[in-house]
């Protein structure tokens, strides 16, 4: 019998998804990618990431040659039409694509067989047992407290014997976030590390640029931030590279000074592997395997090593499997009610018209790069977003756009839980915010900062110290039951100019900060 025929989606186009093994499609199945234009006009993408997703399918359609019907159409349906003719119900594979709506989409078609998740290393079935036996263990204090990444984390270590020493983790310890807090190194502008690997743009970037300037041109699509040169991977070969390149000359320093802000120097020691794992460019188990041996061959440090794993075989995973769990309500979650639109400034990527350095910063770096590292995205974007009471779904529209590894599955638990705490706990034990304070301690963006960061009130007043005594007045019913900010909102009755703190900030209203 004739293999069937396999639909490829875009963030499917390592090797792995088309391994006839572990579920995978038929034996040489011819293959089919579907170039939708109407994904690109649905929302204003950043241009770098739309240029980078088009790249990285025209690279892997070029390299499947005569194996491959690549089709350029509309939409998925019509896409598929054309494929399939008046066979329209003609046997297809697929692999369980990485979205709800895809998800929803390829199910109802006569003729699909969906096949199992590829580019995770827990399977849903595992995660489903590993969530059962957890039911209902925990402290209470939230929905679902036994869901916590920590006991995640543990249970994927000693699953996948990922550094392991028998039954216990190397080293002794589970967990050395301790070790992994430093502030960037003092007097200095960038890591004396070298930097991280880049690609060379080819014949297709060149028409992938040209067909972007055409559609922009006819007032096709629009797109927010710059494009150009290509930063990230589209290639396997390219990934390959990449992986390479981070394991032997910058993991070693991953760990120290993961959380730490250097405005000269936004990738300081991180991998930049999250476009090409979420392209499925690389599998996950491919980048710890070389991690592990970095550590057992003494050329990195355990605390580095740790921490990228950690960060992999923890995080990556556990956000792609709430995904799923939390169910379809989870993106109209919004326990804070916050229901401020986004301003203009935001939206536009329109770092010149912001006063904040930090801000300002880390937004140009959006809009040049489309990417920041995680405490930038966490305690800088989000941060301003929760204080400021922005509407958490259009938060997480702005990140899905705005980032050249954003896919729904990563954004909805990473933005509506993890940064806007919009799930109400169900994620995280509490609130990521705080005041200048932290920034300043973990940057370098004060010091030549208008605001000053231990300014409440005043000319001088740092939008990020201002706002979150209001989020935390604003929110203090409920923060005030919570034991992890109980004590933070006490302090708001010590502070003397509370009142003038909350109309000033009240006052800014949608202005840049
Ligand atoms: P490194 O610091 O080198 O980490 C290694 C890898 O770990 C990453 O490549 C990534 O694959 C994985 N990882 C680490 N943390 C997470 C996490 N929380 N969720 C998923 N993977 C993780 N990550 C995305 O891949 N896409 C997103 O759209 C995204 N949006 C985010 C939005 C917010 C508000 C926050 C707080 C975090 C978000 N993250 C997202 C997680 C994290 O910020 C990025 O994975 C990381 O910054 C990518 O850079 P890197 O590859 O250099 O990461
Ligand atoms: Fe940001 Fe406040 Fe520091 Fe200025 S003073 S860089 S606004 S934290």
């Amino acid at each position: 019998m004739a293999p069937r025929p396999h639909w490829l989606f875009g963030d499917q186009l390592g090797p792995h998804f088309l391994d006839p093994r572990h579920g995978g499609p038929d034996d040489k199945a011819p293959v089919i990618m579907i170039e939708a234009r109407s994904v690109l006009r649905r929302r204003r993408f950043h241009r770098a990431k739309a240029h980078l997703v088009l790249s990285a399918m025209r690279h892997r359609a070029a390299e499947l040659g005569d194996r491959v019907t690549y089709v350029r159409a509309e939409t998925y349906a019509e896409g598929l039409e054309k494929v399939r003719g008046r066979r329209a119900s003609s046997p297809l594979t697929v692999c369980h694509p990485t979205s709800r709506r895809a998800l929803a989409f390829v199910s109802g078609l006569d003729g699909v067989e969906v096949l199992p998740a590829k580019g995770f290393l827990v399977s849903h079935d595992d995660f489903a047992e590993w969530a059962g036996r957890n039911k209902g263990k925990g402290s209470g204090r939230s929905q679902s407290p036994s869901l916590r990444l920590e006991g995640f984390y543990h249970w994927v270590r000693e699953r996948h014997d990922l550094l392991m020493d028998g039954d216990d983790p190397a080293g002794g310890r589970w967990n050395l976030d301790h070790d992994n807090r430093e502030p960037p190194p003092r007097g200095q502008d960038t890591l004396d590390v070298r930097g991280p690997w880049r690609p060379s743009e080819d014949d297709i970037d060149d028409e992938v640029r040209r067909d972007l300037d055409r559609w922009e041109r006819d007032g096709d699509v629009s797109f927010v931030g710059r494009d150009g040169p290509r930063r990230f991977p589209a290639t396997r070969r390219e990934a390959r590279s990449a992986l390479r390149h981070f394991v032997a000359h910058r993991l070693a320093g991953f760990g120290r000074h993961e959380d730490a802000m250097l405005a000269a120097d936004p990738v300081l020691s991180h991998s930049l592997l999250s476009v090409p794992l979420n392209l499925g460019l690389l599998d996950p188990a491919e980048c710890v395997e070389p991690a592990e041996e970095a550590y057992r061959s003494g050329d990195a440090p355990l605390n580095s090593v740790e921490g990228f794993v950690r960060q992999i075989a923890g995080w990556r995973e556990y956000v792609w499997h709430l995904y799923w769990h939390f169910g379809e309500d989870y993106r109209h979650r919004n326990a804070l009610r916050h229901t401020t639109p986004l301003p203009d400034w935001f939206l536009d990527l329109d770092a010149d018209a912001v006063t904040a350095n930090c801000l300002s910063t880390v937004l140009a770096q959006v809009r040049d790069t489309g990417w920041t590292h995680h405490i930038p995205r966490l305690m800088v974007l989000g941060s301003r977003a929760l204080q400021d009471g922005w509407d958490p779904a259009a938060v997480t529209d702005w990140f899905h756009r705005c980032f050249v590894d954003g896919y729904d599955w990563v954004m909805l638990p990473n933005v509506v839980g993890m940064s806007q705490y919009a799930d109400g706990g169900m994620m995280t034990t509490k609130p990521y915010t705080s005041g200048g304070a932290y920034i300043n301690k973990m940057s370098d963006f004060c010091a030549p900062c208008a605001y000053r960061p231990d300014h409440r009130t005043g000319e001088e007043a740092c939008p990020y110290t201002a706002g979150y005594w209001f989020f935390l007045h604003r929110h203090r019913t409920r923060l005030a039951a919570n034991h992890r900010t109980a004590r933070a909102v006490k302090g708001l009755d010590r502070l003397k100019d509370l009142r003038e703190l909350l109309d000033t900030t009240a006052q800014r209203g949608d202005a840049p900060p």
